[in-house]
This record gives structure tokens, sequence and C-alpha cells, in this order.
């Protein structure tokens, strides 16, 4: 089994624990901060033997060497953007696989977002860790790569099974649905969807992990050949590069 721990922490981030209970391994992925994630091993009692990172921005590899000095972890991260991942030992990229004792973990570039980001894809658990690359119904700026990198990476996520959970690294979901809305008023998974998100957020609850099913269903950047987006976009183009490219510049504008 892989136990799986969420910690927010900072103002929206979230921080996973994962604990594979039958050779008792444990993986901190993107510790933003070491602090919260240092009294949820405690409170446990699990020791960490990993850093799984995803990218290399700060809210996500801020606790890397406070973590490897306190814990003697050792820290696991893309290979080719080793250089901005701190204190990096293990380097891996698309179609390595990692193994967090007996729990197999394919890996897959995914850039876009940074170049080197990668997601760790834990198959037989059914849980996808994707950092800045998929959100709930939504997907990360491109700070470093082209519309076309992360069309090709949210299509290598597309393609997962359904059950798939998808442990994003942010709660964006509320904002992302109001786009969301914008681009396809009349969905009605996602009106039903955005009932159950404010209800959630109201409460300050999660909304993480979702499934790929429900993100089929809802999130646009993975909708690229829906009519009703491409109406909504109004552009003559149905290449999924410019769809992608036209949501994503609306939704950089948008509040
Ligand atoms: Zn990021
Ligand atoms: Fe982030």
């Amino acid at each position: 089994m892989l136990d799986i721990v969420q910690i927010p922490v900072l103002n929206d981030n979230y921080v996973y624990l994962a604990h594979e209970t039958e050779s008792s391994k444990t993986a901190v992925v993107d510790p933003a901060v070491a602090g919260p994630v240092l009294d949820a091993l405690e409170e446990r009692g699990w020791p960490l033997d990993y850093v799984l990172n995803t990218h290399h921005h700060g809210d996500h590899v801020g606790g890397n060497l406070e973590l490897q000095k306190k814990t003697g972890c050792q820290i696991v991260g893309c290979g080719s953007d080793n250089r901005r991942i701190p204190g990096i030992q293990i380097q891996i990229d698309e179609g390595d696989r990692f193994m967090l004792g007996k729990a197999e973990a394919r890996i897959f570039a995914v850039s876009g977002h940074t170049l080197g980001h990668i997601a760790y894809w834990f198959h037989r658990h059914d849980a996808l860790f994707c950092g800045d690359t998929l959100f709930s119904m939504g997907c990360g700026r491109l700070f470093e790569g082209s519309p076309t990198q992360m069309t090709e990476s949210l299509d290598k996520i597309r393609q997962l099974p359904g059950s798939t959970r998808i442990y994003c690294a942010h709660e964006y979901t509320q904002a992302n649905g109001n786009f969301a809305l914008t681009m396809e008023p009349g969905n009605r998974d996602l009106l039903e969807r955005m009932k159950e998100v404010r209800r959630l957020r109201q409460q300050d609850l999660s909304t993480v992990p979702s499934t790929l099913t429900e993100e089929w269903a809802t999130n646009p950047f993975l909708r690229l050949d829906s009519p009703e987006l491409i109406r909504t976009l109004a552009i003559d183009s149905a290449d999924p590069v410019e769809v992608f490219a036209e949501i994503r510049r609306r939704k950089d504008h948008f509040s």
C-alpha cells in the first residue's frame, strides 16, 4: 500500500508524504519548507528516505537541504535540470523508473511550466505527482517552455487511466474553475463540480486530489477539442497547440 498524506503549507502549496507500507519507505514530494514535513513525519514515526522534486521552483525545493541535513534522506530530481535542484543525488528523467520500496513510479518529462519538470506516476497505486504541470481544472503557467511542449506534456498525462488521482502542488481549484466556466458555461459536469468545490472551500477543505476522469470532463486544458470551447475562443484553427495557447493566454489575463 501507498499511504499519502497531504500537508498544506505557505499560502496554497501542497506537500505530500508517500509511505510504502510493506518496506516502510517514505518520500516527501516537493517540500516547500522543512518544518511541517518534519512534524508530520514525527507524528507518524516515519523516517524520511527520499525527497522527490518535480521542478526547481523555490516553493517546491525550499526544504530540500534542511531535510537532507536533518534526516539524511536522498534527493531525487530531474537530471537535465540538476544544477537547479538543491542537493540532488539521484538524477532521473523520461522513461526512468524510481522504486519507493516496493512501489514503482514511472517518470515522465513534462516541460512547459519549467524546462526539466518531471512527474511521478505510481501506476499500481493510481497516484500521479505532477507538481505545477496539471492542476485541478487548470495547468501551470508557461515560465520556461512553449505551448507545444506543454501540450505534449499534458497529453502524456491525459492518456493515463481515468482512475488516476492527480496530486498537484497547489490549491488553485476554485479560481481555475471560475475561469473554466467562462470557457464552457454550458458544461454540466463543470457546473456540478463547481458546486462541490465551493462547498469544500467555504469550509477551508482541500479539493485535491481530483481524478483524471474529473479532469477530462472539466479541465479546459485537457479539452482542446471541445466544440463549446472552440466556439468561445472564436479562433479559426482547431489545431490543439493553437487552442491550448489561446486558452493559456486568456487564463494569464483572467483576474
Ligand atoms: Zn512552479
Ligand atoms: Fe509551485
